[in-house]
């Protein structure tokens, strides 16, 4: 009814109550009034003055325009009209019940505007009138809304009382303001602490303006007045979104005090959530909150400056989103998105990807991935480890056999530049983007640097110039990921899953990374990006290419059938057409065989990380009949490809290995401890700086997102 006289263009509305509304509603305005010809019909269902034609109902800017109000309210209670307009020479009365006129309507007395009243509400439907509450309850009420509609109309006076009073509860003037009305309706404790709010977003296609209490102000329960397209409504998640802005700010426990005015484009907007319209929602919901939520806060940090005289709460934001830019420390990772964005107290998390755990400074004596009897030392005469046999199926333990004798040494000798990944900086990283020879030289200077230190042993970083490489290295820079990179190069690593799956987080966001793929990658690009510049991991013993391929043939996965000849011919082929390639494999990739075709180095990619050695004989194999030797590009492409898959941490050792461990019961540390360390302080943090994600990990799945902390905020509060 009060829409109504808004519709009416009134300025003056004034309601009196008796006994909460449920024996007596009156509505009176000073607006058009309803002409005595519409008098009939203005209770008959979906009779509506408000639409002309069909097309009006995109535009239509009233409150109601489905002609339903008086209609249901007549069939649930007495409802009187009289209303004069302003060329009428006398006003009219009519009474109604079920939507039709009782009787032609009275020549009365009265002003301009119309009078409604509404009596015995629900004198027909029982159930409905003892599911209201005590009348002083009903009447609470109704002064809520009408306080709530004054404040919102201010230009408008607005008045409640309840019959026989001579005071009004609730009174606003037609010249107050919306300051003056909150003033005089929640007091000078909240109106003296208000801040206006107001911004608008065109993509979005809404407006938002109000006042809001600062972080001097609050209460128990939260007061909030929204009105979405001038209606007054409620929406439980704009309520909860702002109110997690303030929950930075205000005592725990304590609310503000809100009035927020929305526009939205009036397509945007399901008012068909709840019967009444009270609770809607609306397109774009959640972009929307977050502008609304960020405007908030901005406005709340503001007048924390402005007004200092009034503040003694800290407020956690300030300094941080005082300025358009976090700072970078010198040297720090910390990287701000490059939109300008401001982080605000409600997204923050207490994570620091640049906190170093205690555990990354106690690296696990055993080799990292090779528990068991592969012991890998960077001195030169060290032994097999004690305990070597642990036989498991016989196959397997040829292949322990082979490695271990095999034993991996780092060569320190060569392993200059970019293998030493634990001392390269973010900086020299990200220099890959740069051209080549900005990049040579610094890594020339820095190795320039360290002669004093190694004395005659300093490798000169050697410049690629080949297309094919260059084409490669172009090839992974174009499809790199900048927003995955952002949150590589910034992720706090939260655990491992499996050996091939591990979760990190990022911000609020926590994602599970598909470990395996992302290693493989990874040194793949090594391979690209430092083409014949690694250092060696040399293994001890040599390891006899032909017994390599051999185990690889009678592997099933090689997918060996007689029709390809016998075994024997077959390894002796791969060890002959290996050795014509020796000196390609040694100089480019630091895959070292001998003159007798045994394997004796492979190529050192990142510090602290000897590849799955189970994976050798596979890797034999394939290096002879997957890689195409024909084409330059091709060939640099498809022997780095295997080399990564060869290199990439792979599930099924991983458990071979751990169940090794605990038939052996001795060392149950190392066997889960030793992967998961490299994993965390060998395989992520190569990833932080080394790791160009390309695009399509966003989509495959490599790296998906898991949760999103304010999203479980939202599950939460369900619960
Ligand atoms: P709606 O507002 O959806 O058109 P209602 O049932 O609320 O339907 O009202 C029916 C019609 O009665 C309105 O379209 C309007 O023409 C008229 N009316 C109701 N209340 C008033 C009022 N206070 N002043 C002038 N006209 C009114
Ligand atoms: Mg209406």
């Amino acid at each position: 009814m009060i829409e109504n006289c808004l519709d009416a263009k009134s300025t003056s509305i004034q309601v009196i109550v008796k006994e909460g509304g449920l024996k007596f509603i009156q509505v009176q305005d000073n607006g058009c009034g309803i002409r005595k010809e519409d008098l009939d019909i203005v209770c008959e269902r979906f009779t509506t003055s408000k639409l002309q034609k069909f097309e009006d109902l995109a535009s239509i800017s009233t409150y109601g325009f489905r002609g339903e109000a008086l209609a249901s309210i007549s069939h649930v209670a007495h409802v009187t009209v009289t209303t004069k307009t302003a060329d009428a020479k006398c006003a009219f009365r009519a009474t109604y019940s079920d939507g039709k006129i009782k009787a032609p309507p009275k020549p009365c007395a009265g002003n301009q505007g119309t009078q409604i009243t509404v009596e015995d509400l629900f004198y027909n439907v029982i159930t409905r009138r003892k599911a209201l509450k005590n009348p002083n309850e009903e009447y609470a009420k109704i002064v809520e809304v009408v306080s709530r509609y004054a404040i919102h109309n201010s230009g408008i006076s607005f008045s409640v009382k309840k019959q026989g009073d001579t005071m009004s509860d609730v009174r606003t003037l037609s010249n107050a303001s919306t300051v003056d009305n909150i003033r005089s309706i929640f007091g000078n404790a909240v109106s003296r602490e208000l801040i206006e709010v107001g911004c608008e977003d065109a993509n979005l296609a809404f407006k938002m303006k109000g006042y809001i209490t600062n972080a001097n102000y609050s209460v128990k329960k939260c007061i909030f007045l929204l009105f979405i397209n001038h209606r007054l409504v409620e929406s439980a998640a704009m309520r909860k979104a702002i109110e997690t802005v303030y929950a930075a700010y205000l005592p725990k426990g304590t609310h503000p005090f809100l009035y927020l005015s929305l526009e939205i484009a009036p397509q945007n907007v399901d008012v068909n959530v709840h019967p009444t319209k009270h609770e809607v929602h609306f397109l774009h919901e959640d972009s929307i909150l977050e502008r609304v939520q960020q405007h908030v806060e901005s406005k709340l940090l503001g007048s924390n400056s402005s007004r200092m005289y009034f503040t003694q709460t800290l407020l956690p934001g300030a300094d941080c989103s005082s300025s358009e830019v976090v700072k970078p420390a010198a040297n720090s990772s910390v990287v701000t998105k490059g939109t300008g964005d401001k982080v605000y107290a409600h997204q923050m998390v207490r994570t620091d990807s640049r906190e170093q755990k205690l555990d990354a400074f106690v690296q696990p004596v055993n080799n990292p991935l090779s528990s068991g009897p592969i012991e890998v030392t960077t001195e030169v005469n060290a032994g097999p480890s004690e305990g070597t046999d642990r036989p498991q199926d016989a196959e397997m333990e040829e292949v322990r056999d082979l490695v271990e004798m095999a034993d991996v040494q780092e060569d320190t000798m060569k392993s200059g530049g970019p293998s030493k990944s634990g001392h390269l900086s973010p900086e020299t990283v990200l220099s890959r983007k740069r051209p080549r020879e900005d990049m040579d030289m610094e890594l020339e200077k820095e190795d320039d640097n360290r002669k004093d230190m190694t004395a005659a042993c300093t490798p000169r970083r050697r410049i690629i110039n080949l297309t094919s490489v260059l084409t490669l290295q172009e090839e992974i820079s174009n499809q790199a990921h900048a927003k995955l990179q952002e949150m590589l190069h910034d992720h706090s690593f939260v655990g491992c899953v499996s050996p091939q799956w591990a979760l990190a987080q990022y911000q609020t966001k926590l994602y599970l990374l598909n470990t395996t793929n992302l290693s493989q990658e990874l040194f793949y690009q090594i391979l690209i990006y430092d083409f014949a510049n690694f250092g060696v991991l040399r293994l001890s013993e040599p390891a006899p290419l032909y017994e390599l391929s051999m185990l690889a043939l009678e592997d099933p996965e090689s997918g060996w059938t007689e029709e390809d000849g016998p075994k024997e011919g077959l390894a002796e082929y791969i060890v002959e057409f290996l050795k014509n390639k020796t000196e390609m494999l040694k100089d480019y990739f630091s895959l070292e065989i001998d003159e007798d075709g045994n394997l004796t180095g492979l190529p050192l990619l990142i510090d602290n990380y000897i590849p799955p050695l189970e994976g050798l004989p596979m890797f034999i194999l394939r290096l002879a009949t997957e890689v195409n030797w024909d084409e330059e590009k091709e060939c640099f492409e498809s022997l780095s490809k295997e080399l990564a898959m060869f290199y990439s941490i792979r599930k099924q050792y991983i458990i071979e290995e751990s169940n090794l461990t605990n038939s052996q019961n001795e060392d149950s540390e190392s066997g889960s401890t030793t992967w998961k360390w490299t994993v965390e302080h060998v395989l992520y943090k190569a990833f932080r700086t080394h790791l160009l994600p390309p695009k399509h990990f966003a989509e495959d799945g490599n790296i998906l997102q898991l949760a999103n902390l304010p999203d479980l905020y939202k599950v939460f509060e369900r619960c």
